[in-house]
């Protein structure tokens, strides 16, 4: 064991040699020791975004966290390297977060998913829940549980998401209402530190770094395995969605519907700008949508808003998912006769998006740059953000959502590692809510190449910009900035907690460099930390 360990560490030090010379002498799939590394780095150096094309030297398909941790043990005690390491989950990101230009990346679909998954009641468990990879998808686990009868609690629209890489930024969805976001949903976690220390944490074991990784961008260590939370899974969902054509009256709505949980169980929205809109959002929903807004009259443009919520067929209601949805309704005030729902089966309310995906590279429409901004905004400043955003957005040329839909702050854990608002003082009802805003716009390159992509990158900095302002007030989620200043800024009062965290965990700065957070030590320039 001993040896082979010494040859692993001797071959990885060839690798950095390699990473470290000019001539880069690696050009086909190699392994070092039970390391196995691959030189084609073609799909570590895009993502989603398709705006930042970053190529690393080299790409690690681990086969257990043991590699991981050999990998970073020995980058953090080799005087020689200034390499970084980025883990990529399933490269959703927008903004070459998963990238690690010159560096490794760490290509965590290839961990074995080992899905296990623990009922309640069975042994000694208490509670339901499933033990998967940090590289395993979401889908992988929801079909896994659901032949258990049971699903994690709380999820993003989208599942082709990697576990650990929602669980570094959120995971945010219609039940983060109800149940938290993904980060409020995980009782356990493996963790490989920047140092190479693998870590069982939990909130009372090795807390501060559990606390640290969740929400955490990748910062100080790389989830290999997470213990989600389940619970039963109905069959069936009563799938709801509504239209109006005032903001107020909307999000009044919306706030209603999260206050009763008891009743609803996933709420969004969105701002209808266009009939394109209207057309692709609609490519999972089964019903027919009988809406014909009227977005120009009177040589004005109009914006409608529509909300979706969903009751779920779990037997814990006295009622049908009928009844309760006319119960609900009864209290809702959108524009008449423009109510409409489904019946649809779990698995395809939740895989919802996977339609549009499908629908969208049909047309070419999916692999396309993706400048995305996403925000969390005080309920206070919601108005004006709406504003900010109609003052910038051409409602005509937009393609793609803007979703628009509320919070409550308590069901996120002040130790986690994301940057809520402040709240801006008010009402204790009214400060519990927070909304989360998506821009999630498509630059089609057919109507929009280079120079325009880069006038909408700019559009965003300066939305970002103008909505972080204390009129607004707001936070960016999966937050993308500029510089080093950006960054504290963007972490404010909570700056020295992160690199009080950063400095433990990650000493030397080698891990997620795509954030431009803090920069590579070399181990000459600093003493290492130890948990
Ligand atoms: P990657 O892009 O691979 O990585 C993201 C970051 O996490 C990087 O910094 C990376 O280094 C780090 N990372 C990856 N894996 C690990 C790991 N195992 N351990 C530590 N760090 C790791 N978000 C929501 O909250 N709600 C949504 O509804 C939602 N819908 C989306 C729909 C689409 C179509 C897309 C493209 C994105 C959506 N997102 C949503 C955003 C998405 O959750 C984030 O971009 C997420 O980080 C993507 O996960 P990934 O596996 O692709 O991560």
């Amino acid at each position: 064991m001993e040896i082979a360990l010494f040859c692993a560490r001797v071959n990885v030090l060839i690798l950095l040699l390699a990473l470290c010379s000019p001539c880069n002498f690696i050009q086909s799939p190699m392994d070092f020791g039970p390391l196995s590394f691959l030189q084609n780095t073609s799909t570590a150096s895009v993502d989603f975004g398709r705006i930042l094309f970053n190529s690393p030297s080299a790409v690690l398909r681990p086969q257990s966290s043991e590699d991981v941790s050999l990998l970073l043990s020995f980058l953090s005690s080799s005087s020689l390297s200034r390499v970084t390491v980025a883990a990529r989950g399933a490269g959703h990101s927008i903004h070459g977060q998963a990238q690690a230009l010159d560096g490794i990346v760490i290509e965590m679909d290839a961990l074995p998913s080992n899905i296990e998954i623990h009922k309640k009641g069975e042994g000694m468990v208490g509670v339901s829940y499933a033990d998967v990879s940090g590289g395993a998808l979401w889908i992988e686990l929801l079909h896994e549980s659901l032949k258990h009868g049971l699903a994690p609690r709380s999820w993003t629209d989208y599942l082709y998401l990697s576990v650990g890489g929602t669980l570094s930024i959120g995971g945010i969805s219609g039940q983060t209402f109800k149940y938290g976001p993904q980060v409020s949903n995980v009782l356990q976690l493996d963790v490989v530190t920047g140092t190479g220390k693998l870590v069982t944490c939990t909130p009372t074991k090795s807390p501060e770094l559990f606390f640290a990784v969740l929400g955490g961008l990748g910062q100080f260590g790389i989830i290999t395995r997470a213990r989600i939370l389940l619970q039963d899974a109905p069959e069936k969902v009563k799938w709801v969605r509504a239209f109006y054509d005032d903001l107020d009256t909307f999000t009044g709505d919306q706030e209603l519907l999260i206050s009763m949980p008891e009743l609803v169980d996933y709420v969004e929205g969105f701002i209808v700008l266009n009939e394109q809109f209207l057309h692709s959002s609609s490519a999972a929903f089964p019903t027919h949508l009988d809406f014909a807004p009227e977005f120009h009259s009177h040589g004005r443009s109009k914006v409608y808003y529509c909300i979706e919520f969903a009751v779920h067929d779990d037997g814990l209601k006295n009622a049908s998912t009928e009844e309760v949805v006319e119960e609900i309704a009864r209290g809702m005030s959108h524009l008449p006769s423009h109510l409409y729902s489904a019946e649809v089966s779990y698995y395809d309310f939740l895989n919802r998006v996977r339609m549009e995906e499908m629908s969208l590279r049909s047309v070419g429409l999916w692999e396309v740059p993706h400048p995305w901004l996403n925000m969390f905004v005080p309920k206070s400043g919601i108005k004006a953000l709406k504003d900010l955003l109609l003052e910038n957005i051409s409602p005509d040329e937009f393609e793609g959502p803007i979703l628009l839909y509320p919070l409550l702050r308590d069901k996120w854990d002040t130790n986690i590692s994301v940057v809520l608002p402040d709240a801006a003082g008010g009402a204790a009802e009214d400060e519990r809510v927070m909304y989360i805003v998506g821009v999630l716009r498509s630059a089609n390159p057919a109507s929009c190449a280079a120079e325009c992509l880069r006038d909408l990158l700019r559009l965003n900095r300066g939305i970002a910009d103008a909505a972080s302002a204390p009129g607004i007030g707001a936070k960016q989620y999966i937050p993308h900035h500029p510089s080093p200043s950006h960054w504290r800024e963007h972490f404010g009062r909570r700056w020295e907690r992160l690199a009080a965290r950063k400095a433990r965990f990650d000493p030397l700065g080698i891990l997620a460099p795509g954030h431009g957070i803090f920069p590579r030590i070399s181990s000459a320039s600093s003493s290492s930390s130890s948990l």
